[in-house]
């Protein structure tokens, strides 16, 4: 399961914005740069607001050489955009398969506070490009592993 997108209300939005401005010391910070810094796209709702989405493509890994699925954001992007329905695995297998979308709140208790980083290191691919939304929710750039995000509720499961 894997992070991809952030939705902010309007409130946080700004939020976020002046936070990040002050932190990089910047006068202000484009939509463009927060995403860019957040490595997720952002988008700003009135409605069902500050969560993060999270993807899953499932089965993984793949049921006829057992691998796990790699690159996830480009096979997730693939699946969504040929819309067979079949999950391409990194050795070139096709299988049936759907990608789960969840929500999970996250921005409630993060406001004001600076964060800590304890985690510098991803602990399962040992790359450096640890990702923070909240000072105990990371998640790797690399790989898909994350600090055990639960999301709350699954608010779609792109056909059956
Ligand atoms: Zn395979
Ligand atoms: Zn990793």
């Amino acid at each position: 399961m894997i992070p991809t997108e952030v939705v902010l209300s309007p409130q946080s939005y700004a939020q976020v914005v002046s936070e990040l401005a002050e932190t990089l010391g910047y006068e202000g910070i484009s939509h463009l740069q927060l995403a860019h810094h957040l490595a997720l796209t952002v988008s700003i709702q009135q409605e069902n607001t500050d969560l993060v989405v999270l993807k899953e493509l499932s089965p993984n890994p793949c049921p006829i050489c057992h691998r796990r699925l790699t690159f996830l954001r480009e096979t997730m992007d693939r699946f969504e955009s040929d819309g067979s329905q079949q999950i391409r695995c990194s050795m070139g297998h096709r299988y049936p398969g759907e990608l789960k979308v969840y929500y999970l709140d996250i921005f409630q208790n993060t406001v004001g506070g600076e964060l800590e980083k304890p985690v510098k290191v991803c602990p399962e691919c040992q790359g450096e490009n640890i990702q923070y939304l909240a000072a105990n929710v990371m998640f790797c750039l690399d790989c898909d592993w994350d600090s055990g995000m639960e999301p709350r509720y699954q608010i779609q499961s792109v056909r059956e």
